[in-house]
């Protein structure tokens, strides 16, 4: 028997793909439901157009895993609709850098349960043999300890980290790095509902500033916004103020409506951000078959991990965590199949 490690993409589709190559798994999931933070995600799955501005975009990230992840990416987008019969919701990303598809993702979790089998809810992995892992890295537990905001599902606290650790695994990335978004500082009520709607991704329009007055962050932000949001996880507290010219910017209007703190000053605005820690960019070392490797570059035997789990994909900048966690989900399910250790 197989352990899936995580009820999130990741360990639901490597359940899935191991259920069709016929393995036996079981799914543990130490949260109280499926779907991990696909389930409060925008459900965007994507991967850059080209793969060099992928490279450009993740300069620091490990080139044969972003190769992995954009080749493929479409047939993986493929099975995920065949064998889940879910449809996207568009199928476009109204971004013109990337291309992928946006499902609804409270049904998509449910599809992919639907396929992964037995989940066991409430219950952390046990030991086993034959384990992916697939606990969605350590968003939690870095925000904990820099007092940032956490902006993932409750659960991910590194126990796949630590688990392939004391099993000898090597790491790959800053274990410090992390794809963040800037959120409506306390004492905005910020449920998980409102992760998607709340994030204050004009920083690019906005004068930024700490909370001694001062402008850290001096270069346009890229894109995604992600340098930003570090940049400000870094400052004291965790915090900035955007300060904007425009007091009715529907994200400034949501801010004010969640109850967070607003400022009109003559005819400008000022919000009142923080650092909301979404999921961590580094993570264990795998190669392309998703095996986790020693720091001598040998695989551990029988241990795969899958999803944000993995690190050093997204080191530099940003990339699709659902792609990344679809991708090797498949791809973990068949090295455990094709070793025979299923
Ligand atoms: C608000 C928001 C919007 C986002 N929008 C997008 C988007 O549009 N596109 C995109 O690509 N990405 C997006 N993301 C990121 C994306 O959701 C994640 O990168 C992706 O879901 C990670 O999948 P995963 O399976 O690796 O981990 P997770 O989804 O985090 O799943 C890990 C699971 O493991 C469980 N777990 C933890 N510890 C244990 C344990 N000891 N035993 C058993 N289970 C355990 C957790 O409870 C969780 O269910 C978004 C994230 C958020 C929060």
């Amino acid at each position: 028997m197989t352990a899936i490690a995580g009820a999130g993409m990741a360990g639901l589709v490597a359940a899935a793909r191991a259920r069709q190559l016929r393995a036996d798994v079981t799914v543990y999931e130490k949260g109280d439901r499926v779907g991990g933070s696909m389930l409060l995600s925008s459900g965007v799955v994507w991967r850059h157009l080209r793969f060099e501005d992928f490279r450009v975009d993740c300069s620091r990230g490990d080139e044969r895993l972003q190769r992995l992840i954009w080749e493929r990416l479409d047939e993986s987008l493929a099975w995920l609709e065949s064998t889940t019969g879910v449809r996207p919701l568009l199928d476009d990303t109204e971004n013109p850098r990337t291309t992928g598809r946006r499902y609804d993702p409270g049904e998509l979790s449910a599809a992919l349960s639907r396929e992964a089998g037995e989940v066991q809810l409430g219950q952390p992995f046990p030991f086993a043999e034959r384990l992916v892992l697939a606990t969605g890295g350590f968003p939690v537990r870095v925000a904990c300890k820099h007092g940032l905001l956490v902006r993932s599902n409750p659960w991910s606290e590194g126990d796949g980290l630590d688990h392939a650790r004391g099993l000898g695994a090597t790491t790959a990335g800053d274990l410090d790095e992390l794809y963040a978004r800037a959120m409506p500082a306390p004492p905005a009520r910020i449920g998980e509902s409102d992760y998607v709607h709340l994030s204050q991704l004009y920083g690019g329009r906005a004068r930024v500033t700490n909370e001694r007055g001062e402008e850290f962050f001096q270069q346009p932000p890229a894109w995604h916004e992600n340098d930003l949001a570090q940049a400000i996880a870094r400052q004291p507290g965790g915090t900035a103020w955007f300060e904007l010219d425009d007091p009715s910017h529907p994200k400034v209007q949501a801010a004010r409506e969640a109850g967070g703190e607003v400022r009109d000053e003559n005819g400008r605005v000022r919000v009142h951000v923080a650092a909301g820690v979404t999921h961590t960019l580094g993570g264990l070392r795998v190669d392309e078959r998703a095996r986790v490797l020693r720091e001598d570059g040998t695989p551990i035997g029988g241990l795969v991990a899958a999803g944000v789990d993995v690190g050093g994909i997204a080191s530099g900048g940003y990339a699709s965590g659902l792609a990344q966690a679809l991708v090797l989900g498949l791809v973990a399910a068949e090295t455990l199949a094709s070793d025979g250790s299923m």
